[in-house]
């Protein structure tokens, strides 16, 4: 029996297990389908307070990690596939794995969104991707296009311009929802070149690789074909939260929805983090849920003794 489970281990997971450790709370923290959540895909952060200097998003995950278990945070690998929120002990199933608990913090993140187009599934790792971070390093003197017009977009096209000899940054307005110093470094860069207003309509593989996009402007319903290796697709992200539904209340895209901090409709399940936050999205704001999960989930521990 466990005090308390921690599903999800990316900022605001890894910031709950830090508090919950250091309470003598002994976490078990289920790691996901993504360990280390979106900072292990990032790049350089510059915006987490105490870095001066910035860090890599990976670095910071891993230093999280060890703090964690340096108070005596348990890690277990898998994707929860089952929770039973109907009564306690609380049951959570990871990994073929049963686990009950007297409380559970639900931090399991966002993933990244796809374009919905035919057969885009299968052509990730064959030209298509969703982290920059992960394959930038395969397209080494190649065009590439990054899809999306939001920060994510901004940075994996700079992040891209290392290795890329052309990244085309491929967005449906001629507007950003991206912040401005973001745009203008996209701008400044000499290797990106904004393609505006266009939609990805196709992305060509005919043997099952990239070899281009086809594209539609979206004013005057233009086609255009540009020749690449890769496709980044940065067009955001929807949170992992199917597990449960029908148990915890979620808004109409997924998002759980947090009653006073980090408490929900169930007495001793709480959530943290992108699974909860469409608005922020930051790594502090996702460590600052965490650590407001844990001391609601310490607070209700110590209530409820039986
Ligand atoms: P986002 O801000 O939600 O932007 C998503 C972008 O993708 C939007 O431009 C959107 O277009 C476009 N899009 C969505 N669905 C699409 C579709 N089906 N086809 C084509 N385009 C589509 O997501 P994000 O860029 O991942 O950023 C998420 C959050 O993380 C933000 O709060 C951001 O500030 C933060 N972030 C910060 C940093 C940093 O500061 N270093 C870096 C990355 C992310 P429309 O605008 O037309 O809707």
């Amino acid at each position: 029996m466990h005090n308390v489970v921690i599903i999800g281990s990316g900022c605001a997971g890894l910031t709950a297990a830090i508090y919950t450790a250091r309470a003598n709370l002994k976490p078990l923290v289920l790691d996901g389908h993504e360990p280390g959540g979106q900072l292990s895909l990032t790049t350089h952060v510059e915006n987490f307070p105490g870095f001066p200097d910035g860090i890599m998003g990976p670095e910071l995950i891993e230093n999280m990690r060890k703090q964690a278990a340096r108070f005596g945070a348990e890690f277990k690998a898998g994707t929860v596939t089952e929770v039973d929120l109907t009564q306690r002990p609380f049951k959570v199933k990871a990994a073929n794995e049963a686990f009950e608990t007297r409380s559970v913090i639900v931090a399991a993140g966002a993933s990244a969104r796809l374009l919905g187009l035919k057969g885009e599934k299968e052509l990730i790792g064959r030209g298509l991707s969703t982290c920059a971070t992960c394959d930038g390093y395969f397209f080494r003197g190649k065009p590439i296009a990054v899809v999306g017009g939001g920060d994510s977009a901004m940075e994996e096209a700079n992040f891209l311009s290392r290795y890329a000899n052309r990244v085309y940054l491929i967005h449906r307005r001629d507007e950003f929802r991206a912040s401005k110093i973001m745009i203008d470094r996209a701008k400044a860069n000499e290797k990106v070149e904004f393609v505006t207003p266009y939609v990805v309509d196709e992305i060509l593989s005919p043997q099952g690789l990239v070899t281009g996009v086809r594209l539609r402007n979206t004013k005057t319903a233009e086609k255009r074909e540009i020749s690449l290796d890769g496709v980044f697709v940065a067009i955001g992200h929807n949170p992992n939260s199917t597990v449960f539904k029908g148990k915890l209340e979620m808004d109409e895209n997924g998002y759980l929805i947090a009653r006073h901090g980090s408490l929900t409709n169930i007495p001793g399940v709480f959530i943290a983090g992108d699974v909860q936050d469409h608005r922020y999205r930051q790594a502090v704001t996702a460590a600052g849920s965490g650590c407001m999960a844990a001391l609601d989930a310490e607070k209700f521990l110590e209530e409820h003794k039986d």
